[in-house]
């Protein structure tokens, strides 16, 4: 069956048809790196890696694009408060959130262009527009987006949002990256250097200065995904005006359709109340750690609300996803045992029929990634699971087969099984003892010993420096 999205483009739910299959060209808007990312933004980033991994468990070939923003007001701003230089005020933040994208085992984007790192493109993409005619220099050395120009060369400025027209005023320009769709302007490609920005500009052919945001990711997204490309996601807050003038700027330079499908995550409530700093309800994710929850508890919080539902975070929601995890993992525990089980079981009738847990997965997440439904059919699953080992009813064949299904499932998913990357004591401990054997040349025990331990799912691998076990 195939995946249906709700593109934010056509504002409905529509069949994900990419342009050249099974490739597909995915954009992100990354993190401006002049802070933690705080829980909010966590939920993008988690909503992002859920669709990158669906789309790679139906056979996509997916090419992953997340911006680094290293430019922006906001940044320079803190630069001079901090009396620092922008690499090493933005590196620290960038580091930081790499740290907290590995926490919450978000796979890493395959690429990662940093908007300082590509001033040549973002320059060569402004000279485009000005030369079609659609931006132009201001008295104080800006260049600007001329929305009239684009208008009135047939595009349609309002692709994402319905603007309306009749308020805007004509001739007004906005020079910060961050306005409301009332004052809907002109806004800046390239701003012209100001005393605020103390050291941090680039020569260009329109003078020193610096780009303005919203470029910056057409120049990066449009540089390796191509004029054209499948996805491009964010959190709903940058529908206007960035996204909205990310399409006007690329499709302003290329004339060719810039994304096909844009999908938005909705907004973060923190225990029922809009995020905030006086209200001590904005956690960044090392304020949660600090409070001893664990990315994968976070990841799965985040991850089971649906990305277009405005999504309530409580601590207390935090406590309910350790407790759905701890079931999951005792599942697994039990299915793991029973697959290495080798004693014969009484034969019952039916105890090698399988235990399905993707037909219901993939139906929900088809569904527009209905994530409710796919975690429904997950806990279905264990509850049947459950069942049939509690009856005796599952033969280790089965219950191999059945986690063969848990871990595609969790390929999808990402949240693991706690005891994967651990060693279990009895393990290390039969390699150990097989170790010795190898010394005192037993070579019959030793060879016992990794029958054994493959029977547990255990590889072990000799080298010079000793022995590594690898769980299969
Ligand atoms: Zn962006």
């Amino acid at each position: 069956m195939g995946l249906k999205l709700f593109n934010t483009l056509a504002r409905s739910v529509q069949e994900f048809a990419p342009l050249d299959p099974p490739k597909v060209g995915m954009y992100c808007c990354g993190p401006t790196v002049y802070d933690f990312a705080h829980i909010g933004n966590w939920r993008t980033f988690v909503f992002t890696d859920l669709v990158r991994r669906y789309l790679e468990f139906k056979g996509y070939a997916v090419t992953h694009v997340m911006n680094i923003t290293d430019i922006e007001d906001k940044i320079i701003k803190r630069v001079r408060q901090n009396k620092t230089t922008l690499p090493e005020f933005t590196g620290k933040f960038e580091i930081a959130f790499f740290e907290d994208l590995k926490t919450l085992n978000c796979l890493s984007p395959h690429q990662t262009p940093r908007a300082t790192e590509h001033i040549t493109e973002i320059i060569s993409l402004i000279q485009k527009l000005i030369a079609r005619g659609i931006a132009y220099q201001s008295a104080d050395g800006s260049v600007y987006f001329s929305i009239e120009k684009y208008r009135g060369g047939g595009y349609n400025y309002g692709q994402l949002l319905k603007l309306n027209f009749d308020e805007m005023r004509p001739g007004e320009r906005v020079k910060s990256d961050e306005y409301a769709k009332e004052s809907i302007a002109d806004f800046a490609l390239w701003k012209a250097r100001a005393p605020d920005d103390g050291d941090i500009f680039w020569p260009s052919p329109f003078g020193e200065g610096r780009p303005g945001w919203h470029i910056e990711c057409s120049a990066m997204s449009m540089k390796i995904l191509g004029a054209s490309f499948d996805l491009h996601l964010g959190g709903e807050d940058l529908i206007f005006p960035h996204h909205e003038d990310e399409i006007a700027q690329s499709e302003g330079a290329t004339q060719k359709t810039f994304v096909k499908y844009w999908l938005h995550g909705a907004h973060l409530l923190v225990e029922g109340k809009k995020m905030s700093k006086s209200l001590g309800n904005f956690f960044t994710l090392r304020d949660l750690l600090a409070k001893g929850f664990t990315g994968r508890e976070v990841r799965y919080l985040l991850l089971t609300a649906h990305y277009r539902e405005t999504f309530n975070f409580t601590l207390e929601g935090l406590n309910g996803a350790k407790t759905a995890l701890a079931r999951i993992d005792e599942c697994v525990a039990k299915l793991r045992d029973r697959a290495a089980d080798m004693l014969s079981l009484e034969k019952k009738p039916g105890q090698h029929s399988a235990v399905d847990l993707l037909p219901s997965f993939t139906a929900a997440l088809d569904e527009d990634l209905n994530i409710s439904g796919a975690c429904g059919a997950v806990f279905e699953w264990i509850r049947e699971v459950n069942r049939r080992l509690a009856e005796h009813s599952l033969s280790p064949t089965a219950a191999e087969t059945a986690l063969i299904e848990w871990e595609k499932t969790d390929s999808v998913l990402g949240i693991g099984a706690k005891s994967e990357t651990e060693i279990p004591a009895d393990i290390s401990a039969l390699a150990e003892a097989r170790a010795a054997a190898k010394k005192a040349k037993d070579f019959k025990r030793s060879d016992e010993i990794r029958d054994e331990l493959k029977s547990k799912g255990w590889v072990v691998e000799d080298s010079p420096k000793g022995f590594k076990l690898k769980n299969n």
